[in-house]
């Protein structure tokens, strides 16, 4: 795979308003409204940002929560940060490559990490596994 140049700046220009506001201003998209909380395909999602792999299909799981949710992530692909706002604690997720604003990880999830990566469905691509 050819590694881009400058790749960080790529979503700058190639994003909706919608995915500027949750992936630049911290947004979140209204519960239910993302397609990929139907998807149940084996494949890879990617971030809408910068097309670094995030998750697998395999690692999605149905959380009842509105968002696509995954109980793991590929290791390295994001990172996490304390986030205050909204009067609550919670662990942001970002993409660790382009540091877009991804959503949350709650302590929640199935066994065996226990994990629940909450993600808005427009900071992601999917891309379904060719058979
Ligand atoms: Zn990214």
């Amino acid at each position: 795979m050819v590694q881009q140049s400058k790749k960080e700046f790529l979503w700058v220009s190639n994003l909706s308003s919608e995915q500027l506001r949750v992936m630049r201003d911290h947004g979140t998209e209204p519960p239910g409204s993302s397609p990929l909380n139907y998807e149940t395909r084996s494949g890879t999602y990617f971030c809408a940002g910068c097309h670094t792999s995030l998750f697998h299909g395999n690692m999605k799981y149905d959380s009842g929560c509105g968002w696509p949710a995954f109980f793991t992530v590929i290791d390295g692909a994001i990172e996490t940060e304390i986030d205050h706002s909204h009067h609550m604690v919670r662990t942001e997720v970002h993409c660790a490559n382009c540091k877009a604003h991804l959503g949350h990880v709650f302590p929640d999830g199935p066994k065996p990490t226990g994990e629940r990566y909450c993600i808005n469905g427009v900071s992601l691509k999917f891309k379904k596994e060719d058979v």
